[in-house]
């Protein structure tokens, strides 16, 4: 390489240099103010000729690892100033050796004198100085500035080059300063693209958000809608006008026909339409209608696609459709497009319009079921209203009764207590048991309670009615809410089950009589046949004796059948509820009668008879021949259906204000089947017909005067043992008529 020329400075040289000097601070200024890169190329190369005094000079990069060098702008071999930005760039490999070994040695200035001078791709144009001067930044070689005195052949002096290697390095700076800023530029733009980015999201999310809101709106207008056909009209217009789409339209599948059915749509200038004649089957719908129907997805949409459902006119846009569908109950779909207005499918179309689908199903889900209670209410209510039957609900906190008080008027109250006031003062318990619960709430309790009870009527008369009802409670606290039930008179049905029973009282009345007349004429029929043939055979007989035996015969069946109407006219009084009279006499006086009477017959049988009165025993009040007829009925039994040698005891026990008298043998006992029949008339066990010729009617009678005077009877027997029976009575009872 060439020396560096140095010749004597004389002052206007200094001066010259000064002024360049000054002029670095003036060019650094004006490259300040460049903004693109091309334009500051060029304004190094036209500063350092009009400021620097350089002749020729070219700006170059060095690029790509520092193996490439890119001419930039330069001055040609006629003087003037020509971008190379066209021109490819130089391997620096292929460069003179002067320029590799400045770049490799990163001399910052090298200089060469009487060398050939070079245009473009090596055209040698003339001979002069040819110098570089690197643009070393932070140890890197960014560029370099190649200026040679073709044109002016002027020579150089030191600190002219000097000056060049200064500028050389103040456009070095000027590249890492523009670098920098375009960085710092990059960086901003990408925080301001990155903050518009999240402005944008933020504005679409308050978007949706602002329609969620609505959507919970649209939630409380449907929910006031009174009907089916009111909600599916009102979906379509809140739909456009709160939520903003553009076309609705709902339609109904029912999936266990397949059958599907318009409800209310848009038409094509925008008006809610009844769509309702649209009837098809499933089989019938869009293709792709129908295959989001049978795949069930929630949301299908289509861009840029003829909507041809409006077949007069169809335009090119997009439709979607959201299932409306809740948990597992699917109810048909919203089909949604952009006819009308045209507008892009917008941000949260598809979502909006897939929780619109949901809260419509829920409705209308919601609104059937209402719809269907209501029917069935009004069912009800006719069903009650025509049975006269009053449908009530009872609310368990407040004590409080609903009722439809248009279904009956025979009953009129508010709460339990005005309802028990209506009710006859003897049931008055036994309803308010339908309103006990216990605590906590017993399971069995939910059953159905029923009662009949008594009631006043408005005009003050005793009628029937019957409560039917249910108990509702609280899952959670286990304790009873509500009660539900009707309430209905049954004073018709009672007063008809009262005339039927009293038809079969009197049905049975007459039977028994019949039997009765049946069975006194059988058994009067043996003793006067007896009394006939000893009659008859008197008129034949002469001897005294016979005549006599025969007579004693004859009032021994007289006896018998005397005894017998006897029993026939009792029980008969008795039954015809006659009075009985009312007057005080002694138990001990009638019974130790009795058992003196009876001794005889006893004594016969060879059966000891005793009797044990209590000395407490107070005067009895009552018939004391009905009295009587009770006790000698039971000792005679008592004796008759006894063993040889067995015994009769006679017990008689004050109670207070009651008396207990008992009889007790030991003779050939009731076994357990006779026992419920013994009181019955005529009925005689088998064992005992052998031991008497009774009527039957001796048990009938105790039994009917014990209960006439308010008392009980009970026996007890064991077969071959013996029999006790047992009559408790009140000293004395006011019998009823
Ligand atoms: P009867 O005229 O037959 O005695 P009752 O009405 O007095 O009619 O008695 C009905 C039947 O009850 C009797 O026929 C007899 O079979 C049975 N009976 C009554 N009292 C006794 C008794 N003390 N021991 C055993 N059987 C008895």
């Amino acid at each position: 390489m060439d020396t560096i020329h140095t010749p004597s400075q004389n002052h206007d040289e200094k001066s010259e240099i000064i002024g360049r000097l000054k002029s670095l601070q003036k060019i650094s200024f004006e490259l300040d103010q460049v903004i693109e890169w091309s334009d500051f190329y060029r304004l190094i190369v036209e500063s350092a000729r009009t400021y620097l005094g350089a002749d020729r000079i070219c700006f170059m990069l060095l690029t790509n690892n520092q193996q490439y060098i890119q001419p930039t702008v330069g001055v040609d071999k006629h003087g003037q100033v020509v971008s190379y930005f066209n021109d490819y760039p130089f391997l620096v490999e292929t460069y003179a050796d002067w320029i590799k070994s400045g770049l490799k040695n990163r001399q910052r200035i090298s200089i060469r004198h009487n060398a050939p001078l070079y245009e473009g791709q090596g055209e040698v144009v003339g001979i002069g100085w040819n110098a570089i001067a690197l643009c070393i930044q932070a140890d890197e070689i960014l560029g370099l500035i190649v200026l040679d005195n073709l044109l002016t052949q002027k020579s150089i002096i030191d600190s002219e080059l000097e000056i060049f290697s200064l500028y050389a390095s103040l456009i070095g700076e000027h590249i890492i300063r523009r670098k920098n800023f375009e960085l710092l530029q990059e960086q901003n733009n990408l925080l301001r693209q990155k903050q518009a980015d999240l402005q944008a999201e933020q504005q679409k999310q308050r978007k949706f958000l602002s329609r969620l809101q609505n959507l919970h709106h649209v939630a409380v207008e449907l929910e006031m809608t009174s009907s089916v056909t009111e909600l599916c009209k009102q979906v379509i217009t809140l739909g456009r006008s709160e939520l903003g789409f553009d076309r609705l339209g709902l339609f109904f599948v029912d999936e266990e026909t397949q059958h599907i059915s318009g409800t209310y749509g848009t038409d094509i200038e925008g008006n809610v339409q009844d769509i309702s004649k649209i009837q098809m089957s499933y089989f019938d719908t869009l293709s792709w209608v129908r295959e989001g129907l049978e795949k069930r997805d929630l949301v299908g949409v289509r861009d840029n696609v003829s909507l041809c459902s409006v077949v007069e006119n169809p335009e090119i846009g997009w439709n979607a459709m959201a299932l409306c569908v809740q948990g597992k109950q699917f109810i048909g779909w919203i089909a949604a497009d952009n006819y009308v207005r045209k507008e892009p499918l917008a941000d949260g179309d598809i979502e909006l319009l897939s929780r619109y689908a949901n809260l419509v199903a829920s409705f209308v889900i919601q609104k059937r079921e209402s719809e269907r209670l209501e029917n069935n209410r009004n069912l009800l209510g006719i069903a009650l209203k025509s049975a006269a039957m009053l449908a009530w609900s009872y609310d368990w906190s407040t004590n409080l009764f609903e009722y439809d008080s248009t279904s009956t008027d025979l009953f009129s109250f508010q709460n339990l207590n005005e309802f028990l006031e209506m009710v006859f003062l003897e049931d008055q318990s036994s309803v308010a048991t339908v309103f006990q619960s216990s605590f906590p709430f017993d399971e069995t309790e939910s059953k159905l309670r029923k009662v009949e009870f008594r009631y006043y009527a408005p005009n003050n008369e005793i009628c029937w009615a019957s409560i039917v009802s249910q108990l509702e409670s609280d899952t959670e606290s286990n304790t009873p809410k509500r009660m539900h039930g009707i309430l209905y008179d049954i004073t018709e049905h009672k007063l008809a089950q009262q005339r039927e029973l009293e038809l079969a009282l009197e049905r049975q009345r007459l039977l028994t009589y019949n039997e009765f007349l049946a069975n006194i004429s059988h058994d009067l029929k043996t003793p006067l046949t007896v009394i006939s043939t000893s009659s008859y055979l008197i008129g034949r007989t002469t001897s005294d004796e016979a005549i006599h035996k025969r007579i004693e015969t004859i009032n021994g069946q007289i006896n018998k059948m005397l005894e017998h109407i006897q029993d026939i006219l009792t029980i008969t009084r008795l039954d015809s509820n006659a009075p009985v009279k009312e007057e005080a006499y002694s138990l001990e006086t009638i019974i130790k009668q009795s058992e003196t009477r009876l001794q005889t017959i006893a004594k016969e049988k060879g059966v000891l008879l005793t009797t044990d009165l209590d000395v407490n025993l107070k005067p009895m009040v009552g018939d004391p021949h009905l009295f009587e007829r009770l006790v000698t009925n039971l000792i005679a039994n008592a004796i008759n259906y006894n063993r040889q040698s067995g015994s009769v005891t006679v017990i008689a026990k004050d109670l207070h204000d009651r008396f207990k008298f008992e009889v007790a043998d030991t003779g050939i006992g009731i076994d357990e089947t006779n026992l419920e029949n013994i009181f019955k008339r005529y009925y005689r066990a088998p064992n005992g017909t052998k031991h008497s010729s009774g009527t039957g009617l001796g048990l009938a009678i105790v039994k009917t005067i014990t209960e006439r005077y308010g008392g009980t009877i009970e026996v007890s027997s064991i077969v071959n043992q013996g029999s006790c029976f047992t009559v408790i009575l009140p000293y004395h009872y006011k019998t009823t008529p």
